[in-house]
């Protein structure tokens, strides 16, 4: 069951012909099966699963690309495809590290700058439970396997209900330590919740980033806005593949006007 759902996801006539259509830029969280009493299981996905579709990926041809393809059109058809995480879990380091190693794709994670070493406290604020982030150790151990960190904020707070000043603390102020403490430029932004607004968006731009990845559906065809990239949530249980297989295809065939051959 495990194979087909990845080949579903990953595989399947409407996907390919999306993806054929620009970049795909996947959005994961956690890796592991859904703890107890959670609020969003479907941010999990079981390392199993994770492995399995990395390995669907490989059949279907796709390699490892950083996120800077989307800057130079590099993004074609069905070749390259972006692995991002938000939030920066030991999960992914501690049960995912391995298969994205065995399968040769690099990934970015996006850290909380504030947060290294402690719980995601926003979301434990309204009743989700608390996972571990990843402290300085382990990210310096993420770097050191060749993959890629970028900025998710200070403090994955709503960045469209601050004052200005308050977010470019938020959005540059975390690029900056960041950068101090891990000794390589941060280029890459994921907006918290994926919210923004073109205050916000000009705010990223203005710090010197070069994308940034928000939670809209889709993927990233050239001439897509660098600072509001699309994304695709992998799936994690079989109730949310039939959502999403929905999704692709509606926004398929709602593509096929806008974007062209
Ligand atoms: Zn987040």
């Amino acid at each position: 069951m495990l194979g087909w759902f990845s080949a579903r996801i990953f595989l399947g006539p409407a996907q390919r012909r999306l993806a054929g259509r620009g970049l795909p830029i996947l959005a994961y969280h956690k890796i592991g099966a859904p703890p107890r009493g959670t609020t969003d299981p479907f941010l999990y996905v079981s390392s199993r699963r994770f492995d399995a579709q990395l390995a669907a990926l490989r059949r279907c041809g796709y390699s490892p690309a950083p996120l800077t393809n989307v800057l130079s059109g590099e993004g074609r058809a069905g070749e390259g495809v972006v692995i991002t995480f938000d939030d920066g879990c030991c999960s992914v380091l501690e049960q995912g590290l391995a298969a994205l190693s065995r399968h040769r794709f690099t990934a970015i994670q996006f850290l909380v700058a504030g947060s290294l070493g402690r719980t995601n406290e926003w979301d434990a604020a309204k009743g989700d439970v608390p996972e571990r982030l990843m402290d300085e150790v382990q990210v310096r151990e993420w770097l050191a396997a060749g993959h890629e960190i970028g900025s998710h904020s200070a403090t994955h707070r709503n960045l469209r209900h601050l004052s200005p000043a308050q977010a470019r603390e938020e959005i540059s102020g975390s690029k900056k330590a960041l950068e101090d403490r891990f000794g390589r430029e941060v280029r890459h932004f994921s907006y918290p919740y994926g919210s923004f607004n073109p205050a916000v968006r000009d705010l990223v731009v203005d710090a010197g980033y070069r994308t940034a990845c928000t939670m809209r559906f889709g993927v990233n065809p050239p001439g897509t806005p660098p600072f509001e990239l699309r994304r695709i949530i992998p799936l994690s249980s079989p109730e949310t593949l039939a959502k999403v297989w929905h999704r692709l295809g509606r926004k398929l065939r709602a593509e096929r006007g806008s974007v062209g051959a």
